[in-house]
């Protein structure tokens, strides 16, 4: 009998990881994807000059690496994360719970109740269960109401507050206290690692895996009609399938968030930050206080803004010549804006760095509308694929049990618009995937 067969729309983490699980299953299946590469958000690429290397979007994998079953070297710099102010020492995010507690100084306790050091040695799966009924509501919450319930001080609160903004929402708004807690917690169980070459090593691990199991990928394949065959799933977004599946009215109602603008950069040197502690840790966050994050969260293109900084080349030496660095940098704006950030973004850094612009050589500005024209999944620049927010978090892209299926029978979507939503984990894909086995009994 011949094999069924499965078409898959673009080769993002969800694509692969759907394309993967549908291959295992013994169906023939070809991935096509609009892009000369393969990745999605899993692109390195050289943006600026000859020889420096720059992960396009995603760089930094905490779930990746917990939930991703990739053969690739993950490095993880000593401490995952430096929250620098302006006239203390960093607090610094690393796998010891309590050597993270000891960096929040008056928060030290606060903090180690908050994660729950008991939870030290689960599995990364068992421990997000492990929020509990408490923690989960805690996660549920607001970072605002988390962050002064818990906190009694400025340090522990800016701390929260930076790796709340990931959620893209503003701090005051639900459950954006989740996504900080969610990373925090990955930090201690997994780190937050990243692999050595880029993030396209994982794209790449992904396609061998799926080429061993028979499957097939076809670049610069963009796809503009349902193709034939017994499953199409579609690592796009809402609006993307409702464009390919002739549906107009699909998703209708389905929210996008702010925008991302981001900087890359090919540098002379490392960054010269003021507290040597934030050389570090691979990931920088650039706010200071819980107030300035928060209203850049708010009033997203605010200046100063709050700046997510990646330094992966201080423990990469495939991203730059020997001696030189690369460094990864944006910050959130409104949807699809043109504003312009580079000056602000660079002001941040040399405000805890300075000296830094006179160690840039090269860099590419990227927008809203560049990262869509890079990515069509990046609609207006929102890197979730679409709204976080409390009731988009259950109705991603549409308000049903089973969100992944479309009204087309046969037809189904598996990008970071399902649940559980953004970030490179291929979670979505391998939900999707098997929804459209059970259904087609394939
Ligand atoms: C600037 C930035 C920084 C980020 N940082 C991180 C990070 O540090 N860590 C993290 O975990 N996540 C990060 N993310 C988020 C992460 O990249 C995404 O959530 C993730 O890639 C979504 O995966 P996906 O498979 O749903 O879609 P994508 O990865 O976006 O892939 C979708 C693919 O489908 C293709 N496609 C779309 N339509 C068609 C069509 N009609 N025909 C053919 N192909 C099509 C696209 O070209 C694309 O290649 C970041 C994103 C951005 C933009």
């Amino acid at each position: 009998m011949a094999s069924k067969r499965a078409v898959v729309v673009g080769s993002g983490p969800n694509g692969l990881a759907a394309a993967i699980a549908l291959a295992r299953a013994g169906l023939d299946v070809v991935v096509h994807e609009a892009g000369e590469t393969i990745g999605g958000g899993m692109r390195t690429a050289e943006l600026t000059l000859p020889g420096f290397r720059h992960d396009v979007c995603s760089a930094i994998h905490p779930l990746g690496r917990a939930l991703l079953d990739v053969d690739i070297e993950w490095l993880e710099s000593p401490a995952a994360l430096a929250h620098p102010f302006d006239d203390e020492e960093a607090a610094l995010l690393r796998r010891s719970v309590d050597e993270t507690a000891a960096s929040l100084g008056g928060d030290a306790d606060a903090y180690r109740r908050l994660v729950r050091a008991r939870w030290h040695g689960l599995e990364p799966l068992q421990l997000l269960r492990a929020f509990g009924v408490r923690g989960s509501l805690r996660a549920l919450s607001s970072a605002e109401r988390v962050a002064r319930r818990v906190f009694s001080t400025d340090r522990g609160r800016a701390f929260l507050a930076g790796n709340a903004a990931h959620s893209m929402l503003p701090l005051d708004t639900r459950p954006s206290a989740g996504f900080g807690l969610v990373l925090l917690t990955l930090g201690h169980a997994v780190g937050w690692p990243f692999p050595r070459g880029g993030s396209q090593a994982i794209a790449d691990a992904l396609a061998a895996k799926l080429r061993g199991l028979g499957g097939e990928i076809v670049t610069s394949s963009p796809v503009d009609e349902l193709p034939d065959a017994d499953i199409v799933l579609c690592d796009t977004s809402p609006r993307e399938l409702a464009r390919i599946a002739r549906l107009p009215d699909y998703a209708r109602g389905y929210r996008y968030g702010p925008g991302a603008f981001k900087l890359d950069w090919a540098l002379s040197g490392p960054i010269p930050w003021r507290d040597p502690r934030c050389a570090t840790a691979a990931t920088v966050h650039l706010g200071c206080t819980y107030e300035e994050i928060a209203r850049s969260e708010h009033d997203p293109g605010t200046v100063p803004p709050f700046v997510l900084l990646a330094q992966a080349s201080l423990w990469d030496d495939t991203r730059a010549p020997v001696g030189q660095h690369t460094a990864w940098a944006y910050c959130h704006v409104p949807h699809a804006s043109d504003v312009d950030m580079t000056d602000a973004i660079e002001s941040q850094v040399e405000r805890f760095a300075p000296g830094f612009r006179e160690r840039v050589l090269a860099r590419s500005a990227r927008g809203p509308r560049e990262l869509e024209a890079h990515n069509r999944n990046l609609v207006g620049g929102d890197l979730n694929g679409g709204l976080m927010d409390l009731r988009q978090l259950y109705t991603r892209p549409v308000a049903k049990l089973v969100p992944y299926r479309t009204p087309r029978k046969g037809v189904y979507i598996c990008s970071a618009a399902t649940p559980p939503g953004g970030g490179v984990h291929g979670m979505c894909g391998v939900a999707a995937a098997k929804v459209a086995l059970r259904d087609t009994g394939c």
